[in-house]
């Protein structure tokens, strides 16, 4: 199967580049990322970044946060994505916002599908295999999931004691190490810590949608109950694991798909049984913080344009379930990185571009909502200068996923040189974002995927490593 689906010659991308003619030796005065091309190869190992990612400092991310103003999300009052809606409980208590009300159960309603119609002459709509794949994918999307205490329905995690020992112990680089290989195993693909610390602990939710605070206390167990769910203050740390999307099959579907959830579902039952048995906390944070904020403050990824994923050097927007578990194991927290993609994220618009439901900003990073209507209501996380999705028109139907410029798999040559050459400068970003559809790394008429040979189990080789 090839993992280069270009209509362009390298020989045309090199020329596009005006690089073309020239050797290594002049290539490397223009753009000095092309010293070493085993290094531009490299691949990012496990915590061995390529040579163009830098680590920065706890805390500071890419995206620029104005801690003072940062603050705990109140979820009564803020939708942050139709997925996760308000209900008419919270309605009824009066603190919701007469007008969210109506963008509570927000659908897609086909302009994905006509999206995909107009870009793909002969495409008719989903056919009966289409709709049977989308829904069949889902179909194992049953386990229970666990609760916020990390109980799963059905399972009986195993304590340390109950095999007759005591819990494991390890210095924190070899327990991260540890979850690394066993989540790694489960099918996540990357693994990240972020310390709770003062300014982290504004990550977490105010409260939880029904209005019930999630506290921090000095207590030796986690809780839940309709009045506060508790977190015990010596759980310090966040374990983030990503799970992809079906890497092949997002780019050709014609609307939505949510396998990546249903493998993501089946990952986390896994690595809830695995830290419980290991004798650690294993809180569900998935409904108490923001995927995109944590991954940016962990390192796993990058903020982003396209703002309701976090952006990934290394696997684009292709992280389609963002776990989060806080855990008492001692483990070494992983720092954010600069990839240069939020940089990039400035001239790119790829992902806003083809956004059907004009769900994405289109400007600079900013302060403040660029969707009027989210800025009058305030429906947004303040304190950070970056994109903010338009969470009253986005139903989640996954175009941004399968179109950003940073998916492509590690295989891919042309896209190690893209990540190489934006890290260094960006006077190529426009190009590059103009060639990216040239490549046949957009989307993908949706008949084809039944005719061409597709990857064992939704994930082409080049994405797992
Ligand atoms: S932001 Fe992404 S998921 Fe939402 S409508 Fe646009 S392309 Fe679809
Ligand atoms: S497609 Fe372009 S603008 Fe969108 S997230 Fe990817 S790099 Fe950023």
């Amino acid at each position: 199967m090839s993992s280069f689906h270009s209509t362009v010659s390298r020989r045309d991308f090199m020329k596009g580049l005006g690089l073309a003619g020239v050797g290594l030796g002049t290539t490397a005065a223009i753009a000095p990322m092309f010293h070493d091309l085993d290094e531009l190869t490299a691949s990012d190992s496990q915590f061995k970044h390529p040579w163009y990612v830098k680590e920065r400092e706890y805390n500071d991310p890419t995206v620029e946060i104005d801690w003072n103003v940062f603050e705990r999300v109140d979820r009564t009052r803020t939708v942050l994505g139709s997925r996760f809606p308000l209900t008419a409980t919270n309605a009824a208590h009066g603190s919701l916002h007469p007008e969210l009300a109506q963008y509570i159960k927000l659908k897609a309603d086909g302009r994905d599908i006509q999206y995909m119609k107009e870009k793909f002459s002969t495409y008719q709509g989903p056919s009966l295999r289409d709709q049977s794949l989308a829904g069949a994918s889902s179909a194992s999307d049953k386990l229970p999931s666990p609760s916020f205490t990390g109980t799963i329905s059905g399972v009986t995690i195993p304590t340390p004691e109950s095999r007759g020992t005591t819990k494991w112990q390890g210095t924190p680089e070899e327990n991260l190490q540890t979850l690394t290989n066993a989540f790694k195993f489960f099918g996540a693909t990357r693994v990240r810590v972020m310390e709770i610390d003062d300014k982290s602990r504004k990550l977490f939710h105010k409260n939880s949608t029904s209005g019930a605070p999630f506290n921090f206390k000095d207590v030796d167990q986690p809780s839940e109950d309709k009045s506060e769910s508790v977190i015990p203050n010596k759980a310090k740390y966040v374990v983030m694991y990503s799970c992809l999307e079906a890497t092949d099959y997002v780019r050709h579907a014609p609307a939505p798909t949510y396998s990546g959830y249903c493998h993501g579902h089946k990952v986390q039952a896994n690595v809830h049984y695995f830290m419980g048995s290991m004798g650690y906390l294993h809180i569900e944070a998935g409904n108490c913080t923001n995927s995109d904020s944590v991954a940016a403050m962990s390192g796993i990824a990058e903020h982003s344009r396209s703002s309701m994923v976090a952006t990934s050097y290394s696997h684009g927007n292709l992280f389609r379930w963002m776990g989060r578990i806080v855990t008492d194991m001692p483990l070494a927290p992983t720092k954010p990185v600069d990839a240069g993609i939020a940089r990039f994220c400035v001239k790119c618009m790829t992902c806003a571009s083809m956004c059907p439901y004009e769900s994405m900003p289109f400007g600079d990073k900013r302060w403040d909502h660029e969707s009027p209507e989210e800025e009058r209501l305030k429906n947004y996380v303040p304190g950070y200068k970056g994109w903010r999705l338009f969470n009253f028109r986005c139903p989640r139907c996954k175009n941004c996923h399968g179109t950003c410029v940073f998916n492509g798999g590690n295989e891919a040559l042309i896209h190690q040189i893209v990540r190489g050459t934006q890290s260094v400068t960006p006077i190529f970003n426009s190009f590059f974002a103009n060639m990216h559809d040239a490549f046949g790394f957009g989307t993908r008429n949706p008949d084809e995927w039944w005719t061409h040979d597709v990857p064992t189990f939704q994930f082409d080789k080049t994405y797992l490593y």
